[in-house]
């Protein structure tokens, strides 16, 4: 099974994303967490995506394709995956489906988080600084609002077009809106195999 989380930065889909996958035992695979780690290292990759990152740009499709063929190839994803932050612009998703075809297999769904441009504000503004990121400051917030409505929202009508895009409305708690995407989830799973997750 393999599950992409598409929405704008702030909707909170790291958050879902991390407790699916709990629940159904599948990976959490987060890009931006992965090359913030790269980051860190001070690794050559890191090295050569930082700059673009503080700034809220994209690195290049090239470099996050080749990162998610080798991650996807792990054992913890066996069982599925759950891409966060992954594919991010249409080539992005062309050389995603290309992949999955080689190994003949395929994305289950897209599960879109909808939230009005007030919430997104109000989110990015109270996470300015919570997380130590430092493309939280609210310019590189502002940049990286634009850079997905350029790069990454004409991704919404390219699922959908594959017939793969599910709606979640991203408005309201943490956990309003977890039950709102395992109902979503339900309709593509028998319900005893999501542990609906107490946690
Ligand atoms: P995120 O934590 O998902 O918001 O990602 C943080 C940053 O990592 C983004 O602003 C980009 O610079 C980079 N990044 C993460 N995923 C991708 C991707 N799929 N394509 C290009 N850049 C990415």
């Amino acid at each position: 099974m393999k599950i992409i989380f598409l929405g704008p930065p702030g909707v909170g889909k790291g958050t879902q994303a991390s407790r699916l996958a709990d629940a159904l035992g599948i990976a959490h695979i987060s890009t931006g967490d992965m090359l913030r780690a790269e980051v860190a290292s001070g690794s050559e990759l890191g090295n050569k995506v930082r700059t673009l990152m503080d700034e809220g740009q994209l690195v290049p499709d090239e470099t996050i394709v080749e990162i998610i063929e080798n991650r996807t190839l792990q054992s913890d994803c066996i069982n599925g995956c759950i891409l966060d932050g992954f594919p991010r612009t249409v080539p992005q998703a062309a050389a995603l489906k290309e992949m999955l075809a080689a190994r003949e297999d395929g994305i289950s769904a897209t599960y879109l988080f909808n939230l009005s441009e007030d919430q997104l504000l109000k989110r990015l503004e109270g996470r300015r600084g919570v997380q130590n990121r430092k493309d939280d400051s609210e310019d590189v917030q502002v940049e990286r609002l634009k850079v997905y409505q350029e790069k990454t929202a004409p991704l919404i009508d390219y699922y959908r077009e594959e017939g793969l895009l599910v709606e979640i409305d991203g408005n309201g708690t943490i956990n309003v809106v977890y039950s709102r995407l395992l109902a979503a989830i339900e309709k593509m799973l028998p319900p005893e195999e999501v542990n609906a997750g107490e946690n």
